[in-house]
């Protein structure tokens, strides 16, 4: 029998798959639940695309599935605002979905809590919170950039035993093996690549490829 927190993180596993393609939106999964069984599942793919909810839908409907009286998962609070696409309360309301389970309340002001009080008020029931530490992990970048407007930025460097990364006058060798060098994997978010090749002695700022 699987449990809410199984079919979250189905929605957080299909999140990830944005990974990459959706920024800065915040990678979003999505999965429609009937009796233990999932109706339709779906993620936002890519910036300026459907939201995951839509992509949800559209699957069910792929698989001659009827999501009225439904549950459904969904990894970030739905929005609420006209962006690039109408808001997924909007759609889940009109689509006869009973009951939402929300991982995380979406903290961009034009939502923040709009979107499940949108639902409520429609006579949705909202269950907030299931997986809630996992999904703000995977958003990490975009809570940051939507609360405090400053990017998530990962680096990695080579650094000697005394905490040097370069020689002042420029005369710097290569400090770690070649197998140091391909980009590194964080295995919680995503891949960035900032390898430091040479400190600039005229300036102080090091140079990033
Ligand atoms: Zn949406």
């Amino acid at each position: 029998m699987n449990t809410h927190i199984d079919f979250m993180n189905l929605a957080l596993s299909l999140a990830q798959r944005g990974q990459g393609d959706v920024e800065p939106n915040p990678m979003v999964g999505a999965v429609i639940v009937r009796d233990g069984v999932v109706l339709g599942q779906g993620w936002h793919k890519k910036f300026g695309g459907p939201h995951a909810e839509i992509e949800a839908f559209a699957d069910a409907k792929r698989n001659g599935a009827d999501v009225r009286g439904a549950e459904m998962y969904v990894t970030l609070e739905p929005c609420c605002h006209y962006g690039k696409t109408p808001p997924c309360a909007k759609a889940i309301i009109e689509s006869g979905v009973s009951k939402v389970y929300i991982a995380m309340r979406d903290p961009n002001p034009k939502v923040d809590g709009g979107g499940m009080k949108m639902l409520t008020d429609a006579g949705i029931e909202v269950v907030s919170g299931i997986c809630q530490r996992q999904a703000e992990s995977l958003n990490k970048p975009f809570v940051k950039h939507i609360t405090r407007r400053r990017p998530w930025v990962i680096v990695k460097w080579a650094q000697t035993l005394d905490g040097k990364i370069a020689a002042r006058d420029a005369s710097s060798q290569w400090i770690s093996k070649p197998s140091a060098s391909p980009p590194v994997s964080c295995p919680d978010w995503r891949i960035l690549h900032a390898g430091i090749r040479q400190h600039l002695p005229d300036t102080g700022l090091c140079r990033m490829h």
